[in-house]
């Protein structure tokens, strides 16, 4: 007799999955199933991922399963192979992808479904109940009638206030009056109505032709879309319309958004048009609770409309007929923290060919990546290139910082063109990628600025808090009155939020002032807070970093000033030209979007640099084309193919030790091999952080190169000393 193998996947480091026997007794087993298994000393959850005919151990070695959790999968095969994928692709061990697509609760042995009771009355109950017992128990009485009025039955949880319920119910039910069964999951009955849909705006020219595209192309089978529409065109219209037509075929739809995008305002209009269809939301800010319940409305087919940011790509969603990413360039679908750094747009279009389903990835500055897969013939672009409702495009205008006399990162052509916005009734955004009051606290005689003690960066000075705070490993002490060093007078230089929000609110007093960043808005109300202070037009103008770009429709925004374009300009990341073009395009989109013509005013110190020359005058479209024939010439993504192991460690040396070594057990293959170096900020939260970049013109190659080295990076013995993490399309390089 063989015994039928079953491969187990846990969440360790070890890159390996677990032989086990069958438990005894045992149910037929499926893969993609919760299991208890015994793991050294202790149990651990894990997930059966095949059954095998053989191990490379021998039988007698093995354990047995020690139960299994569930009568179901926690995915199904489709899913299943997703992750596997996943796990190739990433290099990264199957068990910790799993535990990266389930929730929390899910990996700690939560069940999958909530199991709820319903008490209803039996024929001898309801017999009872007609005849007018139980004559003298008068409460049980009470609740035989209660339970009798609606023949569903109650559901338990409903019963909770009733005084000594289940007293009461248990005697009735030891008279065989009443029962308590468990609910079926939701049966799908909802039909998607025409009445159900709130009226809808008639599509502009472009949306119906984009949306004709598609549709002749069939609801079905793997394409992919690149919907290329500039800010106000109205791609959310497009995805809409592309989901109902799926949700009346009886389809789901995923809708994954950046982590910034998910708004409430975003969910309101997918709840609003689809009234009725049940939706589940999946979020980083939700509790671990909240999240099991969103993530089991999906495994169970009950929501029909699954809205999430990154790691809402692996929800177990049945019936997947369409997948959208909004904002498709959002650098928040790529994990660049951790062990396992997958990019959720590049994984979703895994899963819609794997599925055979159509996605539709949107944007007003679609990354180069995208443009480049559309020149290739991969995607096929509909592009949507007038604002709807006729709104023009806003104009552009570079002010020229060295011929401007500039108070507190405010020029004068800036401060009049503001006041003049705000005399029409017109509302004004003032970006400025910076938090805080100022980036640098400095002595006025020595010379000191206050650093971080355990990063290779400045302090941030806020000035209201009255504190000094690290950026990146969140340091946070008080601000001093004197220099430490020489005991004179500190100063602060430069401008954040904080500092320009002062002194606007100096220039332009009695004008209301929103501010918007990630020190203001912690949690979602707070965001809702400021956002609506700004439609009520209570506040005026609004001064924030990017988040001022993404998700909010402020229509009667008129002036947006970009003040420091500039730091894009020279930095070593070859993506940071790509960054600040498709910030200053989607910051520039926020002006003009009602019927009144916008205006941007872009402040810098570089008027004739071509990046910043490019923009204007081409647009993104030209800005894109110069960047990608730059890409090729150098040979970076997308033009070749990109892997970078990163290591830190609490001595410079290590990190760049490891990596050395690391360089030096590299199997002979066509890849180059760049590095190690330092980070840029080599010191980070007292680490030292390095990198070794893998690049090659050909992705198999590189593939198999990794499928090598990995394993020898993995057994080096400099490997105790460091944290590593392997990266494979790194987004940001330092
Ligand atoms: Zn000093
Ligand atoms: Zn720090």
């Amino acid at each position: 007799m063989t015994d039928e193998i079953l491969r187990v996947a846990l969440d360790t480091p070890l890159r390996r999955t677990f032989d086990y026997l069958p438990a005894d007794n045992a149910p037929a087993v499926v893969a993609g199933q919760r299991v208890r298994v015994p793991f050294g000393r202790r149990e651990k959850i894990g997930f059966i991922v095949s059954t095998e005919s053989h191990s490379e151990l021998e039988i007698s070695k093995l354990k047995r399963i020690s139960s299994y959790i569930d009568d179901q999968p926690t995915f199904d095969t489709a899913l299943l192979t997703l992750l596997r994928w996943a796990a190739d692709y990433y290099h990264h061990p199957l068990g910790e992808v799993i535990a990266t697509a389930v929730p929390k609760l899910v990996r700690e042995g939560a069940p999958l479904q909530e199991r709820s009771f319903v008490w209803t009355l039996t024929a001898a109950g309801r017999a009872a109940l007609e005849a007018g017992e139980p004559k003298r128990a008068r409460q049980q009485r009470a609740l035989l009638e209660h339970l009798g009025s609606d023949q569903a039955g109650i559901f338990e949880e409903a019963l909770a206030d009733w005084p000594r319920w289940r007293d009461h119910a248990r005697s009735l039910r030891e008279r065989d009056w009443v029962m308590r069964q468990e609910r079926a999951p939701s049966a799908q009955t909802e039909e998607v109505a025409a009445a159900n849909l709130e009226p809808t705006p008639a599509p502009t020219p472009d949306q119906q032709a984009a949306l004709d595209t598609v549709i002749a192309s069939g609801d079905t089978g793997y394409r992919a879309w690149l919907l290329q529409g500039i800010t106000g065109s109205g791609k959310t219209e497009v995805y809409l319309r592309l989901a109902e037509r799926q949700l009346r075929a009886g389809r789901r739809v995923l809708i994954l958004v950046p982590e910034i995008g998910l708004t409430p305002q975003l969910v309101g209009r997918f709840a609003k048009r689809f009234a009725g269809i049940p939706l589940a939301v999946l979020h980083s800010g939700l509790t671990d609770t909240q999240r099991l319940e969103a993530w089991r409305r999906t495994h169970d087919g009950s929501a029909r409309l699954v809205l999430g940011t990154r790691s809402a790509v692996f929800a177990p969603i049945p019936d997947l007929g369409l997948i959208v990413v909004d904002e498709e360039h959002d650098a928040s679908f790529k994990q660049q923290e951790g062990g396992f750094r997958y990019s959720a747009r590049d994984l979703a279009l895994v899963r819609a060919q794997q599925l055979d389903i159509p996605i539709v990835l949107g944007s007003a500055t679609p990354s180069l990546e995208s443009l480049h897969n559309v020149s290739l013939g991969r995607y096929q672009r509909l592009s949507l290139p007038r604002r709807a409702a006729n709104a023009q495009p806003p104009t552009l205008r570079l002010i020229d910082l060295r011929a401007e006399h500039v108070h507190a990162g405010l020029s004068t052509t800036a401060a009049t063109t503001i006041e003049k916005h705000l005399a029409n009734q017109g509302q004004v955004l003032v970006y400025i990628n910076r938090r805080g009051y100022a980036p640098t606290l400095a002595c006025t005689a020595c010379g000191w600025v206050a650093p971080c003690l355990s990063c290779d960066a400045r302090l941030t000075v806020y000035r209201q808090a009255s504190r000094l705070r690290c950026h990146h490993c969140g340091a946070d002490r008080e601000l001093p009155r004197q220099c430490p060093q020489c005991g004179y007078a500190v100063k602060t230089v430069g401008q954040g939020t904080e500092r320009i929000e002062e002194s606007l609110a100096e220039t332009f007093a009695g004008v209301g002032i929103a501010r918007l960043d990630r020190d203001v808005v912690r949690r979602q109300d707070e965001l809702e807070a400021v956002v609506s202070r700004i439609a009520s037009g209570e506040a005026r103008i609004l001064v924030g970093t990017q988040m001022i770009a993404k998700g909010h429709d402020f229509p009667d925004v008129t002036l947006v000033v970009v003040l420091n374009a500039d730091q894009g300009l020279f930095s070593t990341d070859f993506r940071a030209a790509e960054r600040l073009a498709q910030t200053v395009i989607q910051v520039a989109g926020r002006a003009g979007r009602g019927d009144r013509r916008g205006e941007v005013l872009i402040q810098t110190e570089y008027p004739e640099h071509p990046l910043l020359r490019g923009l204007l005058d081409g647009g993104y479209e030209a800005f894109a084309t110069a960047a990608l024939a730059e890409r090729e010439a150098a040979a970076w993504p997308p033009f070749a193919r990109l892997a970078a192991l990163r290591a830190s460690a609490l001595q410079a040396d290590w990190a760049t030790e490891f990596l050395a070594a690391a360089r030096r057990a590299a199997p002979k293959a066509n890849v180059r091999l760049l590095g190690p170096a330092p980070a840029a900020m080599a010191k980070r939260a007292g680490r030292f952080h390095a990198q070794l970049l893998v690049e090659s013109a050909d992705r198999t190659a590189l593939h198999r190169f990794l499928d090598r080295w990995v394993p020898a990076v993995e057994a080096l013995p400099e490997v105790r000393r460091v944290r590593w993490a392997l990266d494979v399309d790194p987004l940001e390089l330092f």
